[in-house]
């Protein structure tokens, strides 16, 4: 049996309460315990509360002591929404179509492996314990190389997920390989759990659009939309057709709000998307809050056009861009952006039963969050009860002047 009691937090963010995505109020909601303790007996929290209470229990007797004094503790950060792998960019590449060039076939599975892995351990370096990477609409053997990598990442430090992208205006002429043989075969090899429908809202495709939602409904995966443009029809496909989440949404209006506040799908905004490569155009977290939407935070992470792996300058965008509260936000990087993903059940939240995914910062108010960015404020990430990153230490250098 692995033991560990992590003690002494200045502010637990236990973020208790419903096991479906919070919604408008609910999410400022994060369920603090002041000087509280977690116990994780492998790798599932067996108590939370206040220090002095889980520490004196007998079962806490021999387990591994980890003192966060003065420390926030949270549950990992989940990052709902992804490019983690994408084929190579050539130099002066400004979209994404033109980033595909010169595609796939140059780049073998084992240096994309690598590359997924660096950018997976800096972000569990950042506090991230889950994430959903989304691929990037090539054909089958360029998406089975992105979905067969993707798998090899899932779990070596932190969870990945895999989100199959549907790049609508590229299927005409090709629908019934998409829908009819390769979503069944991602299906039955488990290589992701959910479609992203990217789809411009052209009247002209919007029967393959319907077809893919249709069918991710008959084969129980996970849909989602990918709402970037100004038409509401990709939006309304989506809710129309149970989605999980819609995804984006810079471009939502009142009625868009209204239409995701009315529906079971969660609100998933990239702000750092919007702040490097919409000029500004965030999507409207506050009004989707205050319309009773259930919001969740991601990066979008993909070097051209969200270069950020950091959830937590996620939150900072979304505090200091879109006026969000910083409870608001947090819920968002963690119980919300599960529930996205569907794992609400099983992370998002610091509860009894639940994976112990935590994260300890180096700050004594969570407020201090959602104040900082570029400064990595995580000093230790644990996964399901396993310490896997560590804050090193600086060198103090004696007897040595500084150089004038
Ligand atoms: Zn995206």
């Amino acid at each position: 049996m692995t033991m560990i009691l992590i003690r002494g937090a200045k502010q637990l963010l236990t973020l208790r309460g419903t096991r479906s995505p919070r919604r408008g109020r609910e999410m400022q909601d994060l369920g603090i315990v002041s000087d509280g303790a977690l116990l994780i007996v492998d790798g599932i929290l067996q108590e939370v509360g206040p220090t002095r209470r889980v520490e004196n229990l007998a079962i806490a007797r021999g387990a591994r002591e980890i003192d966060a004094t003065g420390c926030v503790v949270m549950p990992g950060l989940v990052d709902a929404h992804t490019h983690l792998l994408y084929p190579p960019f050539h130099a002066g590449a400004t979209g994404w179509g033109e980033a595909q060039s010169p595609g796939m076939e140059n780049v073998t599975a084992k240096r994309l492996e690598h590359r997924g892995r660096q950018f997976v351990e800096a972000m569990a370096r950042h506090g991230t314990t889950t994430l959903e990477a989304v691929t990037a609409g090539l054909d089958e053997a360029g998406e089975t190389k992105l979905l067969r990598a993707i798998a090899a990442l899932n779990g070596e430090s932190i969870d990945v997920g895999a989100s199959l992208t549907a790049r609508v205006g590229e299927l005409s002429g090709r629908s019934d390989w998409f829908c009819g043989e390769w979503m069944p075969k991602v299906k039955r090899r488990r290589l992701a759990r959910a479609v992203d429908l990217l789809w411009d809202g052209d009247p002209g495709t919007s029967a393959v659009a319907e077809r893919v939602a249709a069918e991710a409904a008959r084969l129980r995966l996970r849909l989602r939309v990918h709402h970037e443009g100004p038409g509401p029809e990709p939006l309304r496909l989506g809710i129309r057709a149970g989605a999980a989440t819609c995804d984006h949404l810079e471009h939502a209006t009142d009625e868009d709000i209204a239409a995701v506040a009315g529906s079971g799908a969660v609100a998933v905004l990239a702000p750092a998307h919007a702040f490097h490569a919409h000029r500004g155009q965030y999507a409207p977290a506050r009004a989707l809050v205050d319309a009773g939407c259930a919001v969740a935070l991601a990066t979008d992470f993909n070097p051209l056009l969200s270069p950020t792996l950091s959830m937590t300058a996620a939150i900072w965008l979304a505090c200091s861009r879109t006026r969000l509260a910083a409870a608001e936000a947090i819920c968002a990087a963690t119980f919300n952006a599960a529930g996205a993903l569907g794992c609400a059940a099983r992370i998002g939240s610091l509860e009894c039963g639940k994976a112990a995914d935590v994260v300890v910062l180096e700050v004594a108010d969570y407020r201090e969050i959602a104040r900082s960015l570029g400064h990595n404020l995580v000093s230790m990430t644990i996964k399901r009860g396993a310490v896997i990153y560590e804050q090193g230490q600086v060198a103090r250098r004696s007897g040595l002047r500084p150089v004038a």
